[in-house]
Parts: C-alpha cells; sequence; structure tokens
C-alpha cells in the first residue's frame, strides 16, 4: 500500500455518524443530515474533524465508514450460472444448492469466497458474517477452508463464520465436536427454522442448541422464518424456549420475514418479548423479496418482510444485510454496501437520512456483529472510509464512479491484489 502524502479529506459526511456532537456544533446541516468535515488522520487514526464553514468551499465528495454485511453466504457466491433456480422458489433453491454442495470442492469454495472478500473489499467492507454450509464431512471442509481465509484477510476484512447445519445436528456427537471448533475459531452456531414444523422438536432443538451455545460461549445466528406461512413461529418457539431456561447467549435472528405477517397486536407483544431477551434481527428484504410471497400468475402485493420499524419501536437491534450473492436462493446481489442501501429504500422505506433508516446498514449492523467499532467517527477512531463523488445522498446512492477506500490511513490501490 502506497501511504498518501495528504492526510485528510474534505467531505460531506451523516451528521448521525459523528460521535461527539461538539465536534459539529457549528456545522451547516444539508436537508439530509450531512455536514461539510475536514478530517485528519495519522498513523490509521482519525486526529481532528473540522467543520468547514465557508459556503464557498464545500466539498464535492462523499463519506462513509468503511461499512459491515451481517449476512452473506460466500461459499456458495456465484453458483448461480451453473446452478441456477429459475423457477425462483424457496423450495428449488434448497433443491439447487443441495445439488451443488454435493459436488462442491475445497478449491470452488476458496476461489468464489476469495472473489467475494475481493470484491466486497473494494466495495467498501471492512467485516462480514457469513453463512458456511458445514454438514458432514465436505461441509467440515468447507468451514476450515473459511477459516483459513479469516485468518489470511483479518487485516483488510473480519470474517465472522457461523457454521450453517440442520438444527438437530447440534445434539449429535460430530455436532457437538463441530460447536467447539466453531466456538474456538470465534464463529456462531447456526441453523435453520421454518416450516413444515414440529412442536416439541423445533423446542428440544433449540433449547439444546441455546444450552450447548452457553457452555461453549459462543453466539447464535439463525435463520428463522424465510416464509410466507405460519407468521413468526419459529421466534414464537425461540421466545419459550428463552423462557425456559436462565441461559444467555448472544443470538440473531436472521429473516424474520413471517412475523411481519402477524397482526399488529401480535406483532407488537411479540417485538416486545425480542427485545426484552436481547435477541438482534437482521432483515434481509432482497433475498426475501426474490423467494418469498411467489404464486406462479401472481404479482405479489404483500411482501413478508421482518417489521423492521416495529421491532425498532420496541428497542430491538435491528441490522439490515445483502444475503445471497449470484446463488439459487438470489440471481443477483454483489456485496456492494452502498447498493444494499440504495435497493433497499423501496423494499423498506428506510431513508438513510433519518438515524433509525441508516443505523441498519451502519451502527446497528456492528453491533449485531460485535464489532468493536460501532462506525461512528471520533478522535482516535479508525480513519476507515468508503470516499465517493457525490455531494448528497441521491448521488451518493445513484453515481457509479470509482469508489476510493481508505483502510487504516492508506489508499487501497487497484493492483495490490
Ligand atoms: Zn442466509
Amino acid at each position: 500500500m502506497n501511504v498518501s502524502k495528504e492526510n485528510f479529506l474534505e467531505a460531506w459526511f451523516p451528521r448521525g455518524l459523528v460521535r461527539n456532537g461538539n465536534d459539529v456544533l457549528s456545522a451547516q446541516v444539508s436537508v439530509e443530515g450531512l455536514c461539510p468535515l475536514r478530517i485528519a488522520w495519522d498513523k490509521g487514526k482519525i486526529i481532528s474533524i473540522q467543520v468547514i464553514e465557508s459556503k464557498s468551499a464545500l466539498p464535492s465528495k462523499f463519506l462513509l465508514p468503511r461499512l459491515v454485511e451481517p449476512h452473506s453466504h460466500i461459499d456458495k457466491a456465484f453458483t448461480w450460472n451453473k446452478f441456477p433456480n429459475l423457477k425462483a422458489t424457496y423450495e428449488g433453491a434448497l433443491e439447487v444448492n443441495l445439488e451443488e454442495y454435493k459436488v462442491r470442492t475445497v478449491e470452488d469454495v476458496r476461489s468464489r469466497s476469495e472473489r467475494a472478500l475481493n470484491i466486497a473489499l473494494r466495495s467498501g467492507l471492512r467485516a462480514i458474517r457469513t453463512h458456511v454450509d458445514s454438514f458432514g464431512l465436505s461441509g467440515h471442509q468447507n468451514l476450515e477452508t473459511l477459516l483459513e481465509l479469516k485468518r489470511e484477510w483479518e487485516s483488510f476484512i473480519h470474517l465472522q463464520c457461523v457454521a450453517l447445519v440442520p438444527l438437530e445436528y447440534w445434539d449429535t456427537g460430530e455436532g457437538r465436536l463441530l460447536a467447539s471448533r466453531v466456538a474456538s475459531a470465534g464463529g456462531l452456531l447456526g441453523g435453520v427454522i421454518a416450516p413444515p414444523f414440529d412442536n416439541n422438536e423445533s423446542f428440544l432443538n433449540l433449547l439444546k442448541l441455546v444450552q450447548l451455545a452457553s457452555q461453549l460461549n459462543c453466539g447464535i445466528d439463525l435463520h428463522i422464518d424465510e416464509s410466507d406461512r405460519y407468521p413468526g413461529y419459529g421466534i414464537k418457539k425461540l421466545i419459550q424456549v428463552l423462557r425456559h431456561t436462565d441461559v444467555r447467549v448472544p443470538i440473531t435472528c436472521s429473516h424474520s420475514s413471517s412475523m411481519g405477517l402477524l397482526r399488529p397486536g401480535e406483532l407488537c407483544r411479540l417485538a416486545d418479548q425480542i427485545s426484552h431477551y436481547g435477541v438482534n434481527v437482521i432483515a434481509l428484504p432482497l433475498t426475501n423479496s426474490w423467494l418469498l410471497g411467489r404464486y406462479s400468475n401472481k404479482t405479489p402485493i404483500t411482501r413478508p418482510i421482518a417489521p423492521i420499524r416495529q421491532l425498532q419501536k420496541a428497542g430491538v437491534i435491528v441490522a439490515v444485510g445483502g444475503d445471497n450473492v449470484q446463488d439459487p436462493w438470489f440471481p443477483l446481489g454483489r456485496l456492494d454496501p452502498i447498493e444494499l442501501i440504495s435497493l433497499s429504500m423501496p423494499i423498506t422505506q428506510l431513508a438513510p437520512w433519518y438515524r433509525l433508516g441508516l443505523a441498519p446498514f451502519t451502527t446497528s449492523a456492528a453491533a449485531v456483529m460485535g464489532m468493536q467499532w460501532d462506525g461512528t467517527i471520533g478522535v482516535g477512531s479508525p480513519a476507515d472510509f468508503v470516499v465517493i463523488d457525490a455531494s448528497s445522498w441521491t448521488e451518493a446512492l445513484t453515481t457509479k464512479t470509482k469508489r476510493q477506500i481508505l483502510l487504516s490511513g492508506k489508499w487501497l490501490e487497484k493492483n495490490e491484489f
């Protein structure tokens, strides 16, 4: 990496991501909540934040802190071409995913995951939580490959691996061995709770998983209620389990889509329970909008999606993730955090100029991943930015110019990888 001679930037920056309000008291804040700042750094850390007062010298750049992708599947990224799911149903995706899984090699996993990490780095990501198909022998190899990449990429992208297996697997000898391995590598235990459900089995599987995670002091991230049926069934089951035990570990509910179909009163009561137990939620609007509520010859009017606003109102930390990258579950997706904000806008009606509209992509995503740096800036914060040629949110979200990435105060050059 080349050390730049210029160790400051003048740019528009979201006021809500400045940690200390005193730093920007005199700033002229635009209607979109942006303020013009001169940010200087040294040795990888911010050393000063100054307000640009002069209206004749307003910047033409737009800055965001490097961002966080809280839910991805990089081990199966770019498999759509060989394994398309043209009917684009949830069941079809699962079927094609299993076909691909049978022929998957370590080399495949390494090469597509590296491709994904390269794209992610240049798009502006600093961390990714990825769910890794981890069932059986090839699953074990998958996971080890991702853990190797985690070590190799640590100075560029922090990778968190969630071992994704059938829920009941965690209660087998092999499952417990896998759990120890995952916990020792700083990963999380994962699984899927979606219809069809078996009442007792779901409860017991979840209870055992929570107890196992607690013994290992390890977090859990579940694919839960990724469905347009049985509204909120999986989350209700999880809440029953949490009521039944004193055990507390960090738990994330990814998807939580069918919960959005509950009646308002029931939805609010469930959101309060989720908040009470400190469970986090990751909404995945792109894959949900593509796969769920799909019936032939029908354009869906009701879209199953996590009820983001109602959850926020109840005090739940909600992040938004991009999920699949050109695989049987979703043919689009490219680990681009700015594009994710943009594409999520019409689906979720989250507006980045409001605090609760931006948080799911920034501070809340960092909180769900338990990141040390929450993504706000102040003196001493990492000099880690995505720089875009823009002076408003609309321009930033639609401009297709080259992005510049500042990583620990150094410019990321194109030919370094
Ligand atoms: Zn997923």
